[in-house]
């Protein structure tokens, strides 16, 4: 088991990373301070819930424990979700001291964190991910719900008492889920860390097949990437920025799509076509550039953009996104393999052309 310590300004937390490692969920419950006598809730999805939450109901067998489950997806990031589950937890003596367990992928971890976070002023939370994907929602804080003018604008900064990641739980992870996932780890190496992006390109297959070895080893530096990035920006003055990494164009892509391009699949295009940019800026060379090729296809992505899309409409969506500032084109642009910039002054020739060249 790997052990992880999160430190922000006024809370520190554990984040334990292993196979099979649910039995530990009590124990650390107990060591948090959460006895035995306290009321839990579980949040869990539809898809999740009929796998593992009996397997963790069984490990509270001797707390007080309730479940909730909700539908599956985005759609359930929303207000009435949150109100719903609010009337469950009043009918059921959920009070201050109570505690609330979430279940699933990044969609649970957003939506119960961010409900644990406005019940009764907050009430503490923990956090059971698993997706490969939620390894990054799970540091940071950030938890919230969409809204119907746009996703994740209604939320706040609140931390977990932990997070555990049973890595076997991501055995039934649909392959699609896993390949998308996997792409928010490489990402994290990409912008920090080159000795981990050659480690990934060498354990591409063995990640991919979900080898609990490998993918822990793989989710615990993604975390430690993301947590040391955030801890040094917890509330996103600056350099925390970098983690946008593809997201620019990435967002774009999910948008046009209809979000039928899952999240890591659009921000491979993303991350890509930030190296493509790069490479024509000369911050990059032509290797490197055929390096990020080589890496997103052996984690099997796509790196082009559908050439239905029109390449105005894509510049447009790209500057109403909200991490755009005063109308200039702000990007995170890689200068080296593991290396990143965040780049004000982008010429929009650049990036026009950068994006017809991508399409397929
Ligand atoms: P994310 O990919 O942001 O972590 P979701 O919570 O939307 O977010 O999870 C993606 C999908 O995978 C959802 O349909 C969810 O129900 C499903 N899912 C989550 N974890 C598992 C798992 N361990 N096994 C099978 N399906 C899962
Ligand atoms: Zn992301």
């Amino acid at each position: 088991m790997k052990t992880i310590r999160i430190e922000t300004t006024n809370h520190a937390y554990p984040v334990l990373i292993g196979s099979k490692i649910i039995n530990q969920l009590p124990k650390l419950l107990i060591q948090t301070g959460i006895s035995q006598k306290t009321k839990i809730l579980i949040i869990s999805d539809e898809n999740v819930a009929p796998l593992y939450l009996q397997v963790v109901v069984d490990q509270l067998n001797k707390f007080d424990a309730i479940s909730y489950v909700v539908p599956a997806g985005d759609v359930s990031k929303a207000i009435g979700e949150v109100e719903k589950i609010i009337t469950y937890a009043i009918q059921h003596g959920l009070d201050r001291s109570s505690v609330i367990l979430a279940l699933g992928g990044g969609v649970i971890g957003d939506l119960a964190g961010f409900v644990a976070s406005i019940y009764m002023r907050g009430i503490r939370y923990v956090q059971c991910p698993t997706t490969i994907l939620a390894h990054d929602s799970s540091v940071g804080g950030k938890v919230g719900i969409n809204h119907a003018l746009g996703k994740n604008l209604i939320g706040s900064f609140y931390q977990p008492q932990f997070v555990l990641y049973d890595t076997s739980f991501l055995t039934t992870l649909p392959t699609r889920e896993v390949r998308s996932g996997l792409v928010e780890v490489l990402k994290h190496g990409l912008i920090a860390d080159r000795q981990f992006v050659d480690w990934l390109e060498k354990n591409a297959d063995s990640l991919l097949h979900l080898d609990q070895e490998a993918v822990s080893y793989a989710l615990k530096q993604g975390i430690k990437i993301k947590a040391d990035i955030v801890m040094e920006d917890e509330k996103e003055q600056g350099i925390r920025a970098i983690l946008n990494f593809g997201h620019t164009l990435g967002h774009v892509i999910e948008t046009l799509s209809n979000y039928q391009y899952l999240h890591g699949e659009a921000v491979a295009i993303g991350m890509f076509f930030a190296a493509k940019l790069a490479a024509k800026l000369g911050w990059l060379s032509k290797e490197e550039e055929a390096f990020y090729q080589h890496l997103l296809q052996k984690f099997k992505c796509k790196t082009s953009i559908p050439k239905e899309y029109d390449t105005n409409q894509m510049m447009n969506i790209m500057l109403r996104d909200k991490k755009f500032k005063n109308g200039q084109i702000r990007m995170v642009l890689p200068i080296a393999i593991g290396q990143v910039k965040i780049e004000q002054n982008i010429d929009p020739k650049f990036i026009f052309e950068t994006l017809n060249e991508l399409k397929r």
